[in-house]
């Protein structure tokens, strides 16, 4: 009897002590998911030598601190990004490392530009493989790491490398492209991202030799997924070796261009499964800078969208200082924006009777059909104010949309289309975080319809959205991908 409680109790402690294992595991797990990489950290790696390293003074311009620019410090500590980038010798200076990240940042406001640093000054290409050392520095092994650190903080954008002087000659130039090649492989194997953009430069044309750019430009056609940059009219520092600072400068900007070009091949040739997300443009009222300044915007991010027009009833001619004419609506339809119903003098439909209704929504008709503007099929509620009569009278007329407000996604399941629900766009503190709310939660295979009155709006301050919040909202939909048209395209 003794020894049967003795044989229980044995086993109930090692129960004990396997899901107190099992605990601390789900717990690591758990850890672990907390802390997700942001995807608005954007990670690049700069390897090569000294050249990416940088070695142009140090001026003034490389003390100025971008807070949406940080690099990984040689302690693996995120600090901002100020020359020198790397710390691989005391004589580091200015390299294309921060005018790539400022060009590739642009104007997008939400992104943090990451850099880390893992470059060698006089590192030949032969010690840029697993186990190699250079110096104190193993050179592959160190920058994997590093890598990999700052993928537990942001997502990783691409690759810059510059390097090939310390390989400018004949008899090494001839094994170069197979060791950059393999080099790009492993790079893209051991951190499992297939496809990552690589860039690599042209060494400069002032270096006493030229064996090398040949070999670096053949890489692109041998290599998917690769660019080079060119080193055509940059200058030395006058040691026929190293870029001078502006044209390190200069060097980064052109990897900024090709680094971005080959990210938005990457986008155009990925075959996406999923249906986009969608968002559908409104904008309300026929504020004049829907013509002056919202479609000529929309036209240069290839963006679609509906222009839901009225005449304000207190509108006289001198107000064109704050609405479109009829020659301004009929132009953006020529332009090839869709223009829709906001009733013809911004009536509470709500308040109309039927008559009223049909003399309210046949008004805008007839001024289209006056201005050879196609008849609309799209319709927006003046004050998001609807009932079921104006449901009913606008389907007799016509109308296959009508956009209410709600703040929420538009479900094609459970929403009728005469009542779409809309979210109001704006750069007031309030509207600017219901705006990106609505942006940031939109799944690829949801609608999201905004409600915009004037960008900016001088005649009702209270929905204005400034030209710089648009353009960023327009940066963030075209960064993501999301299809943007106009309401006539919910059809499809
Ligand atoms: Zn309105």
């Amino acid at each position: 009897m003794k020894r049967v409680c003795f044989g229980l109790f044995i086993s109930f402690s090692r129960f004990k002590a396997v899901s107190t294992v099992i605990f601390l595991l789900l717990i690591s797990l758990f850890g672990h998911a907390q802390t997700k990489p942001d995807s608005n950290v954007h990670v690049y790696l700069l390897i090569g030598q000294s050249n990416m390293a940088g070695r142009g003074a140090v001026d003034a311009e490389s003390k100025v601190i971008d807070p949406q620019i940080i690099m990984l410090d040689s302690q693996n500590h995120w600090v901002p990004a100020t020359d020198p980038v790397h710390f691989d010798k005391p004589i580091a200076g200015v390299g294309p490392a921060i005018s790539f990240a400022k060009q590739i940042k642009g104007n997008n406001k939400h992104v943090k530009i990451a850099l880390v640093p893992c470059a060698w000054g006089g590192s030949p290409i032969k010690v840029w493989e697993p186990g190699e050392k250079y110096f104190a520095a193993h050179p592959y092994d160190d920058a994997l790491a590093r890598i990999k650190i700052a993928m537990q903080t942001g997502v990783l954008k691409g690759i810059l490398w510059h390097q090939g002087e310390s390989d400018n000659d004949s008899a090494r130039a001839t094994i170069y492209l197979s060791k950059l090649k393999a080099l790009v492989n492993r790079l893209r194997t051991d951190l499992q991202m297939p496809e990552l953009p690589f860039v690599a430069g042209e060494i400069g044309y002032f270096n006493k030799a030229n064996f090398i750019n040949n070999q670096i430009n053949r890489l692109p056609t041998e290599v998917a997924n690769t660019a080079v940059v060119s080193a055509k009219d940059l200058v030395d520092k006058g040691d026929q070796l190293h870029f001078n600072t502006a044209s390190a400068r200069e060097l980064g900007k052109r990897y900024a261009v090709a680094m971005q070009q080959l990210q938005s091949n990457k986008t155009v040739h990925q075959p996406t499964t999923n249906k986009p997300a969608v968002v559908v443009l409104c904008f309300d009222d026929a504020e004049i800078s829907h013509y002056t300044i919202v479609a000529p915007l929309l036209k240069k991010y290839h963006f679609d969208a509906t222009f839901l027009v009225c005449e304000m009833p207190w509108k006289a001619k001198s107000d064109s200082q704050y609405y479109m004419n009829w020659q301004q609506i009929a132009a953006l339809h020529k332009m090839g924006f869709e223009i829709g119903n906001h009733t013809g003098h911004h009536q509470n439909m709500t308040k109309l009777n039927r008559a009223e209704m049909k003399r309210e929504i046949g008004y805008i008709d007839s001024m289209c059909k006056l201005y050879n503007i196609p008849k609309p099929i799209s319709f927006a509620y003046p004050g998001n104010r609807s009932d079921s009569l104006s449901q009913v009278v606008l389907q007799e007329m016509g109308y296959r949309y009508a956009r209410a407000g709600g703040s929420q996604y538009y479900d094609p399941q459970k929403d009728a289309k005469l009542v779409l629900p809309s979210y109001t766009m704006g750069s007031t503190e309030k509207l600017q975080e219901r705006t990106w709310t609505a942006l940031k939660n939109l799944q690829p295979g949801q609608i999201l319809l905004f409600t915009i009155h004037g960008v900016p709006d001088i005649a009702h301050p209270d929905y204005t959205t400034s030209v710089e919040v648009f353009t960023q909202y327009l940066d963030y939909m075209k960064e993501r991908g999301f299809k943007v048209v106009a309401m006539r395209d919910l059809e499809k």
